[in-house]
């Protein structure tokens, strides 16, 4: 955590702030207001001066963060520049981070290189003829190719260093990289290399290895900026943006491979997103865009659990959503040859997300997709279609629904994607909402300094605010100013999180036992599922679990 950064947001009146920006009533503790960030009929935004972060409860909305990140979103705006507006404000201009409109340049810097790579591809050279060899077996076009800017970054680490391009730019837009040395070295090394567009504007680029080391990975990205998010860029948008606009339809996949394939058997309306940083500006832009989906899947489990979270996501935007997933195969794989592709009857394949989640993961998983219908009678017909799939009756189903709604935080399957958090996560947000250490056991205070986690939070101000950077902590830190047993939910949580951690001994034991067949192992294993069960009985009996091993 930089301490500068708290030092800015220690005195900051976020009430005064957003109060600027937003019509503010005070209900309780805490001040509520119109969110500007979706279609907000009643004050969904809440803001808590106690912990000088905001939060929209509102449809799927889920914005929150502190005063800085509320001015960045409004005004669009850089974090370091919201940043450096309120070290202003608050009279400490003397610690504003340094703004610089450097985004202009990066993308002119940005759009040379990639023309460069796209010429090494696209000439006869020897340097690239893998990279065309590549991709002819997985039957990509000429046509596509251009069509999307492909290009090719040779197998050197110092190509792109020596054209003669500006270093510092090239610095800046993470094109290349300086070693401890004090050299430079490309970013991308002998990879096809795929231009990212975002609102018209080259960001940033994907590079797919045509090496076979195990060790470096398959897909390389630039990295996070400001200007190239992963949450924020649509891949394939600049080329079919027009089709899905017009048929407001669209097809949404994981890989550029995936989409470059798709477009290549007319199917036009395709996007590529990476499903693991799918996030609420993408799902609010398609609802503006689109009234329905489908999430063509990679066809393993990660893929499934991708397209249950998509297919979530967007359910909670009200755009009708569709799955379709064919087991032991991606879209590219399914679309790659021509005459095996029919894409009528694919549409029969098409299943509901709830029935998709319930037949990959059951009852509980179906349920929980279930939920993100905002619309009533969308929700009865995805209970109906539940207790057809399930055997269980509609009304208990709608109980189950009632209940987890009500459930405490962190237990049931309500859980919005954003604010799912890891144990020790949440354990690190409670010690600094209780603003004093934690005090916990010494076998958990061994397992979470190898995690990294500090729990004595020193008293700094401002640590909250800066904590609320990201969404997902200022949506849990807004839930952790509702608990009311906050000694009870500690207790809980630390013996959730020694469980976790006693489950993994458990595994290792296991293994190691299997390897060597060591009689001390064995002991091992008996003493930590023995503590396991301890735990797991007082839990049960709600007696005071708190271990002082
Ligand atoms: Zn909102």
């Amino acid at each position: 955590m930089s301490t500068r950064t708290a030092e800015i947001l220690a005195d900051v009146d976020i009430v005064q702030i957003i109060g600027e920006y937003l019509t503010l009533e005070q209900r309780g503790d805490n001040y509520w207001a119109i969110c500007p960030f979706h279609p907000d009929k009643n004050p969904s935004l809440s803001v808590s001066p106690k912990l000088g972060i905001f939060h929209c409860f509102g449809g799927g909305c889920q914005v929150g963060g502190n005063a800085a990140k509320f001015i960045s979103l409004f005004e669009g705006l850089s974090y370091g520049h919201a940043l450096a507006i309120i070290a202003r404000k608050v009279g400490k201009g003397h610690l504003a981070p340094e703004v610089v409109e450097e985004a202009k340049d990066i993308f002119e810097i940005n759009e040379i290189v990639g023309n460069l790579y796209s010429q090494v591809l696209f000439s006869n050279s020897e340097l690239s003829k893998r990279a065309r060899e590549f991709l002819r077996d997985r039957h990509i076009t000429q046509e596509t190719a251009r069509l999307f800017g492909l290009g090719y970054s040779p197998n050197s680490w110092t190509w792109l260093t020596n054209r003669g391009l500006n270093r510092e730019l090239l610095l800046k837009s993470r094109l290349i990289k300086s070693t401890e040395a004090g050299h430079f070295r490309d970013f991308f090394k002998n990879r096809i290399i795929f231009p990212i567009y975002h609102q018209k504007k080259l960001v940033g680029f994907t590079g797919r290895t045509l090496g076979t080391a195990k060790k470096i990975p398959k897909y390389l990205n630039s990295g996070e900026s400001d200007w190239y998010k992963k949450r924020e860029v649509i891949y394939g948008w600049h080329i079919n943006g027009n089709n899905i606009r017009r048929s407001k339809q669209v097809v949404i996949v994981e890989g550029q491979f995936d989409l470059l394939q798709l477009h290549q058997r007319e199917i036009t309306n395709s996007i590529a997103i990476s499903g693991s940083h799918f996030g609420v500006k993408q799902a609010a832009f398609m609802k503006q865009n689109v009234r329905e989906a489908i999430i063509f899947c990679d066809g393993d489990s990660a893929g499934a659990q991708i397209g249950i979270k998509l297919g979530s996501r967007l359910l909670e935007q009200g755009i009708q959503v569709q799955i379709l997933f064919i087991d032991g195969k991606d879209p590219d794989d399914v679309a790659r040859h021509r005459h095996r592709f029919n894409w009528a009857d694919l549409q029969g394949r098409l299943v509901s997300p709830v029935k998709f989640a319930f037949e990959q993961d059951g009852l509980e998983a179906g349920l929980t997709v279930a939920s993100t219908h905002k619309n009533k009678i969308k929700l009865g017909y995805a209970l109906r279609e539940l207790s057809e799939l399930s055997g269980y009756e509609e009304r208990h189903l709608e109980h189950w629904l009632a209940e987890y709604k009500k459930s405490p935080m962190g237990s049931g399957p309500i859980k919005p994607q954003d604010t799912h958090l890891q144990l020790k996560e949440e354990l690190l947000l409670l010690a600094a909402f209780k603003q004093e250490s934690i005090p916990v056991s010494k076998y958990l205070r061994s397992k979470l300094r190898i995690d990294g986690v500090n729990l004595k939070v020193a008293k700094t101000a401002g640590f909250i605010p800066e904590l609320a950077e990201e969404s997902k902590f200022a949506t849990r830190l807004h839930l952790l100013a509702q608990v009311t047993d906050i000694e009870k939910y500690t207790n809980d949580l630390k013996a959730h999180l020694t469980l976790e951690y006693l489950g993994k001994d458990v595994k290792r034991l296991k293994r190691k036992l299997k390897e060597s067949g060591n009689i001390t192992y064995l002991k091992q294993l008996e003493d930590t599922v023995k503590r396991i069960n301890k735990i797991k009985l007082r839990l049960k009996t709600g007696r005071d679990y708190q271990s002082h091993g």
